[in-house]
């Protein structure tokens, strides 16, 4: 370990790896990588941090769907221009294909997808026509190791090392400190902890006096129905993406990650299990899962949704030991589901480990309508989702750290301090993750160049 580094980089998530990549590229030499995780041949997908933290971030064992349409996965439109944005999606589509992304392109537009637009405004929705490269699963870690091999020997990565602190000088990054005192130097640092160390960061943020405005905390359950049920939708649209602004509330209701033939998992974050979904590019279930989000920022005086999220999903690891899992027909007649009811549900469960429960005794009655009513909306344009079997499991909680006062470039108000990735609240998916790290790499580039 060097005591002074040109750029330091916390978390090798994607949003880590690309700054990595594009600083490479060009030969810039002293980038350090640190992360709290293990390296890529060490990791299994076990719970909790073993499937956050490590080489590749969350997005190792993740389904890999690189969403290559702007509106999607993260706010980085608020920050560059479109075509800009646009522009950055190719080049780092154009590096996933380089380390073996698939070639193939879903849910591309066409006549179909327009009637659907239409079809879904007729039933208060607003469908998100996206185009997607889909790893899968089982390819994102070959990729991931082939990534890693290419950046060996030319920059350090130091595993199972977590930052302890971001340095500051005179408004100025100075480097990190490790956990064992090590202090180390370096001209840049970028910051890209991911969800996993949103807590962390939400920490460092008000010790350094980085300015931030709340962000949205997004609960709701994972929903679970015969894959048949959903072909419309993903047959067109691989990742099915809806809007709905809810009857009761005017809350902003969305589908999230819809996983065709998927299976549904739970996820550890620290002392709490949430839920979450996946499928494989080969191996398929008879099922298909996505998630009902309920968006809602808070006010004065309230300034902690990630809190709050996690109180609602600790309430359901309370009740259930876990993740619960309740057929839609149970929530509304004002029941729980017990493993009978669940036995002659003709939706069969993925996740078995769920405990059949009641979500009303979990989730706000404000969550609960909202979700309601867009399962109701849904049905209209796809048939059969609004019935008695389909599952809902609980819950399933997106935290975001508040999103930090930050520059086109990704920069902090502490100068050459660079936040990138979920972790700063810009990003939500792969893609635009991965794009943050190109793009605090770039302003770096222009500095050194500079110089
Ligand atoms: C099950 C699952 C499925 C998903 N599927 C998809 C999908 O299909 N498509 C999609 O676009 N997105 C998907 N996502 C989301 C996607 O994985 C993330 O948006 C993306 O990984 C974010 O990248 P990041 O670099 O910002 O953070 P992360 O990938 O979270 O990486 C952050 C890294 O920083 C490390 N770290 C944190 N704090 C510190 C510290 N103090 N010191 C050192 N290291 C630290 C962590 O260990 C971690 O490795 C999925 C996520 C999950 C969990």
């Amino acid at each position: 370990m060097k005591k002074h580094y040109r750029v330091i980089i916390v978390g090798s998530g994607p949003s880590g790896i690309f700054a990595a990549l594009t600083l490479s590229r060009v030969g810039v030499e002293d980038i350090a990588i640190f992360e709290r995780g293990k390296d890529i041949q060490d990791r299994k997908r076990g719970r909790g941090m073993e499937l956050l933290c490590g080489w590749g971030g969350a997005g190792a064992f993740s389904d890999g769907k690189l969403t290559l349409s702007p509106t999607v996965g993260g706010f980085l439109s608020e920050f560059i221009p479109q075509k800009e944005l646009m522009n950055l999606i190719k080049e780092a589509d154009e590096t996933y294909l380089l380390f073996g992304a698939p070639k193939e392109v879903l849910g591309q537009s066409s006549d179909k997808t327009e009637a659907l637009y239409q079809e879904a405004r007729l039933a208060g929705l607003e469908f998100i026509p996206m185009e997607i490269r889909h790893l899968g699963t089982e390819n994102c870690i070959p990729l991931l190791q082939r990534v890693r091999e290419n950046l060996r020997g030319k920059i350090d990565v130091f595993f199972e090392t977590p930052v302890k602190e971001l340095r500051v000088e005179k408004g100025k990054a100075t480097g990190v400190s490790l956990h064992d005192g090590t202090s180390l130097e370096a001209d840049f640092v970028i910051c890209g902890p991911g969800r996993v160390g949103a807590e962390w960061i939400k920490n460092e943020v008000a010790r350094l006096k980085i300015s931030s405005v709340p962000s949205p905390v997004d609960i709701g359950v994972r929903v679970e129905a015969p894959a048949s049920i959903l072909r419309k939708l993903t047959d067109l649209a691989y990742e099915a993406k809806f809007i709905y602004y809810s009857k009761t509330f005017d809350d902003r209701v969305r589908t999230f990650c819809m996983n065709p033939f998927g299976e549904v998992v739970t996820e550890t974050i620290e002392d709490i299990v949430t839920v979450n979904g996946h499928s494989y590019a080969k191996k398929k279930t008879e099922n298909t899962n996505f998630a009902i989000l309920v968006s809602n920022t808070f006010t004065e005086p309230f300034r902690d949704p990630i809190g709050y999220g996690r109180y609602i999903a600790r309430l359901a690891n309370l009740l259930g030991n876990g993740v619960i899992v309740q057929r839609l027909g149970d929530l509304l007649d004002g029941r729980r589901s017990t493993p009978d009811r669940i036995n002659r549900c003709i939706t069969h469960p993925t996740l078995i480990s769920a405990t059949p429960g009641d979500l009303s005794f979990v989730l706000p009655y404000r969550h609960l309508k909202s979700i309601i009513e867009m399962l109701e909306a849904l049905d209209r344009i796809t048939s059969g989702i609004f019935s008695r079997h389909t599952l809902l499991y609980g819950v399933e909680v997106k935290f975001y750290t508040n999103r930090v006062k930050i520059s086109p470039t990704l920069e902090t108000d502490i100068q050459n301090l660079f936040l990138i990735g979920d972790g700063a609240g810009i990003t939500r998916g792969l893609m635009q993750a991965s794009i943050s790290g190109i793009l605090a790499a770039n302003e770096i580039l222009k500095r050194i160049r500079k110089k």
